[in-house]
């Protein structure tokens, strides 16, 4: 078998400025200290917040009317149209004449909810909305189911529609 010769050529040598270690050492002071009097990239978060696009999507709200009743009207189109399948409604007879039904539980899995919007786009009924509450953070995974109550109490921080 014919052997193939590789040559390796040997590392640069270092030149005698960077073997006295000295000037690099100042070199590495300074680019540092050029850093510390640069304008401030991070944000102090939770202190601090970054400014949120006027589209952000996050927490959903369950919107009432005027008198704190629910607008759904369990009608199964955001659930049908939800792609990640995270919201199990189960629906009752209404008493109000006008209503057929309505949501007798309306949970979503935050844990499961790609944010995608979807679900606002395909409520008939302007029941639910995406809002840009993102804290929704925490160690425990059962946290993630939000009902009706905790979604009907989400703080109403609008998203600007298009
Ligand atoms: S935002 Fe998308 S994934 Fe989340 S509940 Fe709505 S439709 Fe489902
Ligand atoms: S939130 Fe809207 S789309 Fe979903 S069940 Fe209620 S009325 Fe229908």
């Amino acid at each position: 078998m014919k052997r193939k010769i590789i040559n390796i050529s040997r590392p640069r040598q270092m030149t005698l400025w960077e073997r006295a270690y000295l000037p690099e050492a100042v070199r590495g002071l300074y680019t540092t200290l050029r850093h510390v009097f640069m304008k401030k990239v991070t944000v102090e978060y939770p202190d601090e917040e970054m400014p949120i696009h006027e589209n952000f999507r996050a927490l959903h709200r369950l919107n009432t009317d005027d008198d704190g009743n629910l607008l759904c009207v369990a009608c199964m189109l955001c659930a049908t149209v939800c792609p990640a399948n995270c919201i199990t409604i189960v629906a009752g007879e209404s008493d109000d004449p006008d209503i057929e039904k309505y949501p007798v539980s309306y949970d979503i899995d935050m844990g499961r909810c790609i944010f995608c919007g979807f679900c606002e786009e395909a409520c008939p009924k302007a029941a639910i909305e995406l809002t840009k509450n993102y804290r929704l953070a925490d160690y425990d995974k059962s946290t993630f189911k939000y009902d009706k109550e905790q979604l009907s109490n989400t703080p109403i921080t609008r998203r600007k529609k298009e």
